[in-house]
C-alpha cells in the first residue's frame, strides 16, 4: 500500500489518537525502517510509485515526473499516457493509459515471471498512475477512478471489458453515497489540538464554500462533481472498499500461487495539497484512514489468518509545510515563480543568438532548452547554460542552479548530488535544475506541494507486517528502492530489471 503524500512522521504525529488495529498495529506488530529516504528528486507521485515497485530511480526507469517535455512531440507527455489504447468502463479519455513509458520491470512483473504468469496482479487507486505503475507491464488488471463519470475504469491494455463484479459495483455509484455524507470532523473539532486552527487564509477553499472550514460541503457535489471524492477522506474509504471487493471477487490468494494487490490511497495527497500537513483536515484524514486500515487488516486476518499475508506500506513522497503557515510561525519558506526569469532569459537569448524561444518550458524544477533551435542557430550551448545559471542565482529564493549533465562536478552536498544524479534521465530530463531553498515551493499561495530533495519530501514510512516479518525497527538508512529488493528476497524471486535497492535484511525471520 502506498499512501500518497504520507510523511514518515505521520506514523507518530497522531499516534495517541490512532486505534489499536491501524497504524499502531503496523508500528507494533510490523518492522519499521524508520529512516527510509527517496534517493532522487523530483519527488512526485509517478516517480514514487515507479521507484517503489521497480526498486529503481528515474535515471533508469524513465519516470522522471508526472509529466515531462518531449522534444519530438514538442509538448509535455503524461507518465501513463498511451494513445494506442482505449478506455474500458466509460466513454471518456481517462482510460487512454498504460505503463509503456516505464522502462524497467516492477516487482509485480517479476512475481508474474517467477510463477510463469500464474500469479495474479491487480492495481487499484483513485489516480491512474497510482494504479498502473505499481501493477507493472504484465498486470492482470489496473483500475482507477474516472472523475467525469464517477465510475472505476481500466484500459484495453489490460482487458476488453470490466469484470462483472466491477460493473455491478459501478452501478451502485457508491461515490454519491460518500459525497452525501459530507465532511465533518470524526471527533469534536476542539479535540484537534495537534493541528493549526481551522479557518486560515492559506488553506484552499472547495468549490462553493465561503471559508476553508468544517463542515466541508461535499453534499453539493453528489451526482455532479464526482472528482471531488479525491479531496475527502472517503476517497480512501472507497479505494479500500474496492480493494476488498477485488480480493473476494478475484479470489486473490486462493489458488495456491502468490498473488499481489497493489493499492494506493490518494486522497491524503489532495487533502495535503489543499490544506497543508499541519491542518485539521490532514489530521482528520489520517484518523479516518487509520480506521479504514484497521478494518482492512481485520478483513485480511479473517480471510487469510494473521501472518499468512505480507503487507507493506510506504509513500510516494511527503510534503512541505504550507508556506502561509511557515510564514506565520517564522519557519523559513515561501512560494516562488520563475515566470519573470524565463522571460528575461528568453529575451536575452533572442538578442544574443536570434532564437525566438530558447527555453521551451520549465517543468519538474528543470529548465528545458530547445536543442533543435540552438543547433540551427549555431548558438553556444555552454554560454546559454552559464547565463541561465547566473540569472537564477540572483533570485533570493533560489539556493543554486545546476547543470544537470554535470552534477557530479558540482559542489552540492552528497545527498542532493545523489538525488539529482538518480533523478536525471538523459533522454527525458531538462538541462538546468533550479534548487530552491528549504521550505520554498513553486506553487500557489494556498496549501502546499512537494517535489524537492529535502527531508520533508523524501523521508517516507516503510513498514512491513505479516508473513515472515518480525516486530521491530531500525534507524539505519534505507531507501525507497529497497522495498522491491526486500519483497524479491522474501519471495525468492528475481529483482526488477532496473533495481538498485538492497533487501532490508533486518526485518525477516529468514
Ligand atoms: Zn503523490
Ligand atoms: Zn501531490
Amino acid at each position: 500500500m502506498v499512501v500518497d503524500q504520507m510523511r514518515w512522521d505521520f506514523l507518530y504525529r497522531h499516534y495517541s489518537r490512532y486505534s489499536k488495529g491501524g497504524f499502531k498495529r503496523l508500528v507494533n506488530e510490523g518492522f519499521s525502517a524508520e529512516n527510509t529516504f527517496i534517493s532522487y528528486t523530483p519527488t512526485y507521485t509517478a516517480c514514487g510509485h515507479a521507484s517503489i515497485y521497480t526498486g529503481s530511480v528515474p535515471a533508469i526507469n524513465g519516470i522522471i515526473g508526472n509529466d515531462w517535455y518531449d522534444p519530438q512531440l514538442k509538448r509535455n507527455i503524461y507518465c501513463a499516457e498511451d494513445t494506442t489504447v482505449k478506455t474500458v468502463g466509460s466513454d471518456t479519455r481517462a482510460g487512454l493509459m498504460s505503463p509503456k513509458n516505464m522502462l524497467s520491470t516492477t516487482i509485480t512483473d517479476e512475481l508474474r515471471l517467477a510463477t510463469n504468469f500464474k500469479s495474479k496482479v491487480i492495481g487499484i487507486s483513485l489516480k491512474d498512475r497510482g494504479s498502473i505503475l505499481p501493477a507493472g507491464h504484465t498486470a492482470n488488471a489496473a483500475y482507477w477512478f474516472d472523475g467525469q463519470t464517477g465510475d472505476w475504469i481500466s484500459s484495453t491494455y489490460y482487458m476488453q471489458q470490466l469484470p462483472t463484479w466491477l460493473q455491478d459495483y459501478n452501478k451502485k455509484k457508491m461515490v454519491n453515497t460518500y459525497l452525501e455524507k459530507n465532511w465533518n470532523t470524526l471527533y469534536p473539532i476542539e479535540t484537534y489540538t495537534q493541528s493549526t486552527e481551522d479557518d486560515k487564509s492559506y488553506e484552499g477553499k472547495s468549490r462553493g464554500e465561503q471559508a476553508p472550514v468544517f463542515p466541508h460541503p461535499f453534499k453539493l457535489y453528489a451526482g455532479k462533481n464526482y472528482d471531488m471524492i479525491k479531496s475527502m477522506p472517503y476517497g480512501n474509504t472507497m479505494t479500500l472498499e474496492l480493494a476488498k471487493l477485488a480480493i473476494n471477487s478475484e479470489k486473490l490468494g486462493e489458488s495456491g500461487t502468490t498473488d499481489f494487490l497493489a493499492v494506493s490511497c490518494s486522497a491524503t495527497d489532495y487533502v495535503g495539497h489543499q490544506y497543508g500537513p499541519n491542518s485539521i483536515e490532514a489530521e482528520d484524514t489520517y484518523l479516518r484512514l487509520d480506521h479504514d486500515m484497521e478494518e482492512f487488516f481485520n478483513f485480511l486476518d479473517n480471510k487469510y489468518g494473521k501472518g499468512n499475508y505480507l503487507f507493506f506500506i510506504s509513500a510516494d513522497h511527503g510534503a512541505a509545510h504550507a508556506p502561509g503557515m511557515a510564514a506565520e510561525k517564522r519557519i523559513p519558506g515561501g512560494t516562488y515563480s520563475d515566470g519573470e526569469v524565463l522571460k528575461t532569459l528568453n529575451k536575452l537569448f533572442e538578442a544574443k543568438f536570434n532564437i525566438k524561444k530558447t527555453i521551451v518550458t520549465s517543468t519538474n524544477s528543470q529548465i528545458v532548452f530547445d536543442h533543435e533551435a540552438i543547433e540551427a542557430a549555431k548558438a553556444d550551448y555552454n554560454e546559454i547554460k552559464r547565463l541561465t545559471i547566473a540569472e537564477f542565482r540572483k533570485q533570493a529564493e533560489v539556493a543554486d542552479a545546476i547543470d544537470l549533465s554535470r552534477v557530479a562536478e558540482s559542489t552540492l552536498v552528497p545527498s542532493l548530488k545523489m538525488a539529482l544524479i538518480n533523478g536525471y534521465n538523459a533522454r527525458r530530463s531538462g538541462d538546468i535544475y533550479v534548487l530552491l531553498r528549504p521550505g520554498y515551493i513553486a506553487g500557489s499561495k494556498t496549501g502546499t506541494t512537494h517535489g524537492s530533495g529535502y527531508p520533508y519530501d523524501y523521508h517516507i514510512p516503510c513498514v512491513f507486517m505479516g508473513w515472515n516479518v518480525k516486530a521491530g525497527k531500525t534507524n539505519k538508512t534505507h531507501y525507497m528502492t529497497d522495498i522491491a529488493a526486500t519483497v524479491a528476497a522474501m519471495l525468492h524471486i528475481q529483482m526488477p530489471s532496473g533495481c538498485v535497492g538492497e533487501p532490508i535484511t533486518e526485518l525477516t525471520h529468514q
